[in-house]
């Protein structure tokens, strides 16, 4: 590693894919893991916060900016080993994910492929357990790679222990000040995909499964939806699903139900049970059953013309703007469904 580099006022706004946002203080780009403990040896010495940034998908940045380091993490890597009957997949935390989703897929190594065309980095996923079409990186993950820049150790931590819940683990409150080096999987070669979500069994209509097939099937399914990140797109700057789907009490969800048929609602509404007894509601159908139209605007910011759940910035807008217009959506929804939908994204700054 040669002398750390940090640069001072580096606009986050480009870094992000909502494209919004003011400057970090602090920034240093690492390309290797030395420079990672390097930067935070140096924020610690200077007495700032840090935050790490992977590919900026996830991520509101306030309109002042970030008031410490930015360690935007950046290093490569990929390797395979044999381990019985998988194979494991250790991939750096700048890798992107789609190009390791899809090299899977090119490898016939299963596991991953629902979670094609998810923009953003490897170090990110394990953070909210990134999930998709029936898969989380939580059913496939061994172990992480973290920094804990506390001790300033490297450790290696099983994934039984990172506490994964519905786009949640320990990475977000205890652990949150570890940072993820690389996660590694393991993957079932020549596997078939299992399909486990109704939606992309109905897109296949009985196809063979084999990996190429089903990511091709859900990068469809993006597409068609604004969950997939294209240049010529005009909605694509966004953070996908700004709300997660609520987990409620089997209580409150019929509660919920009641209220929707009470209110002159003849759709069934949506709700999945998950193992732990309680029951997942869709964020998406509350809004849209609220009110609150897709293509709907509010100066430079607005919800998606292809999903309710993604907010949209098109271009000149400002961070309050995108803040104000989600919660005039949770309010809307809590007086329509008593239900408070929660912010999906990282909020940065103030
Ligand atoms: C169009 C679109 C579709 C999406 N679809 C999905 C989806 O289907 N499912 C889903 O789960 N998500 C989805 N997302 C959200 C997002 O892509 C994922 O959460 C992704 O994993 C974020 O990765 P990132 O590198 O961009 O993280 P960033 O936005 O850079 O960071 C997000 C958070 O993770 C932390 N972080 C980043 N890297 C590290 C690291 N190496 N170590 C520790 N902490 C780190 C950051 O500090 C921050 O708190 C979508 C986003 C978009 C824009």
């Amino acid at each position: 590693m040669s002398a750390l580099a940090v640069r001072a006022g580096v606009p986050l706004g480009p870094r992000t894919t909502l494209g919004l946002g003011g400057p970090a203080r602090a920034f240093v780009e690492a390309r290797d893991e030395a420079t990672v403990a390097a930067a935070f040896a140096w924020a610690s010495a200077q007495g700032l916060e840090v935050a790490v940034l992977g590919g900026g998908s996830n991520l509101v940045v306030a309109d002042a900016g970030f008031d410490g380091l930015v360690v935007a993490i950046a290093t490569t890597g990929i390797n395979e080993r044999p381990a019985g009957d998988a194979v494991h997949v250790e991939a750096a935390a700048g890798e992107s994910w789609d190009g390791l989703v899809a090299r899977t897929v090119d490898a016939g190594l299963a596991g991953l492929e629902c979670l094609s065309g998810i923009p953003g980095s490897v170090g990110a996923t394990p953070v909210q357990n990134v999930g998709a079409y029936g898969q989380e990186v939580s059913d496939t993950l061994v172990s992480v790679r973290v920094f804990d820049p506390v001790s300033r150790e490297i450790r290696q931590l099983a994934a039984t222990t990172c506490e994964f819940a519905y786009r949640d683990s320990m990475f977000k409150h205890h652990g949150r000040h570890l940072v993820v080096l690389a996660a590694t999987f393991a993957l079932r070669p020549g596997g078939e995909a299992q399909i486990r979500y109704a939606e992309l069994e109905r897109a296949l209509d009985g196809a063979p499964r084999d990996l190429a097939r089903v990511r091709r099937a859900v990068l469809a399914l993006r597409r068609n939806k604004g969950m997939l990140l294209e240049a010529d797109d005009p909605e694509r700057r966004t953070a996908g699903s700004f709300f997660t789907n609520p987990i409620v009490g089997v209580a409150e969800a019929e509660a919920v139900a009641q209220r929707a048929r009470s209110l002159g609602i003849t759709a069934e509404l949506p709700r999945w049970a998950q193992t732990d007894g309680r029951i997942k509601l869709a964020a998406g159908w509350l809004i849209e059953k609220s009110g609150v139209t897709r293509g709907m605007s509010r100066g430079a910011v607005g919800v998606s013309r292809r999903h309710a759940l993604a907010l949209v910035h098109h271009g000149g807008g400002t961070t309050a703007s995108l803040l104000a217009l989600a919660d005039e959506i949770v309010e809307t929804v809590h007086a329509r469904f008593g239900v408070t939908l929660r912010r999906e994204p990282v909020l940065w700054g103030a």
